[in-house]
């Protein structure tokens, strides 16, 4: 039981990365607030979980894109668990457009949910861990924060965004007792890559090594790993889980 007394929360819980990190959490005997959007499905998820966990699973809606819906959720979270431990700030769209041609709010809305969201959930969570003097605060990067790629504009800039803000909130909350690392995923196999051919599904397992694209519990295993009392004297990380993608080119 890697995270037995822990009270932790997972944005984005609702499905893929986010749903199988909740999952984890609970068979590692933590209690999970499982947070998404109002319409996700989040709400019957954590039912299901509850059910099966011991009822240590809950659902909190809030939408990232709002600083008064995140403010009011990491407070009652705190207050309805008893501590926050660890923050899984995973809630992410995809996007694509060329840069020449991204319309404006389709642009701001990736920036709006990828890395202000991030930082809204960062800032709440932080405030709270603070007055606790522990915490650990892991967000979700991407390949596509230390690599380029065409049609990414919005998503990469986003995600570069991620990995050098945790780098920032390391160093502030160090001595605080609270540590903060990032992980980048390569590509995953979840509903956020629903809208990808055939061929450029094959055209991305050929970019991973391993030959295949990665599962959600396979992130899921990082995520865990931050979020616990394993990764004492690790903060200010980015872990990439790519199966080589960015190791280079064989
Ligand atoms: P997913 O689409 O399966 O899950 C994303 C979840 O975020 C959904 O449940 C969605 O409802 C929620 N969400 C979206 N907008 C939100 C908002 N405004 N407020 C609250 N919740 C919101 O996607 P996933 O693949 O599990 O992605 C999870 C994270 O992993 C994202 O940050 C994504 O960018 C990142 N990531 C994914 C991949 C991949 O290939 N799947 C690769 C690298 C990084």
């Amino acid at each position: 039981m890697r995270l037995k007394g822990k009270n932790i929360l997972i944005t984005g819980g609702a499905s893929g990365i986010g749903l199988a990190s909740v999952e984890r959490c609970l068979q590692e005997g933590s209690q999970v607030v499982l947070t998404d959007l109002a319409n996700s499905g989040g709400e019957a998820a954590a039912a299901a979980l509850a059910k099966s966990h011991g009822g240590r699973c809950r659902f909190m809606p809030a939408d990232v894109s709002s600083s008064e819906q995140v403010d009011r959720l990491i407070l009652d979270a705190a207050k309805t668990m008893g501590s926050l431990d660890g923050v899984f700030n995973n809630a992410g769209i995809a996007g694509m457009a060329p840069a020449d041609s991204y319309p404006d709010e389709d642009y701001l809305r990736v920036i709006d949910i990828n890395l202000n969201g991030v930082f809204r959930v960062a800032r709440a969570s932080l405030r709270q861990m603070y007055n606790q003097g522990s915490g650990s605060l892991v967000n979700c990067a991407s390949i596509l924060g230390v690599f380029g790629q065409s049609m990414t504009a919005a998503y990469s800039a986003a995600k570069g965004g991620v990995v050098n803000l945790t780098r920032t909130l390391a160093l502030e909350s160090a001595a605080k007792g609270v540590r903060v690392n990032a992980l980048a995923p390569g590509y995953i196999d979840t509903p956020l890559l629903s809208l990808l051919d055939d061929a450029t599904r094959q055209a991305l397992i050929q970019m991973h090594p391993i030959g295949r694209l990665g599962r959600a519990e396979e992130v899921a295993n990082v995520a865990l790993f931050l979020l616990s009392d394993e990764a004492s004297f690790v903060t200010g990380a980015n872990f990439v889980v790519d199966g080589g993608f960015t190791a280079g080119k064989s």
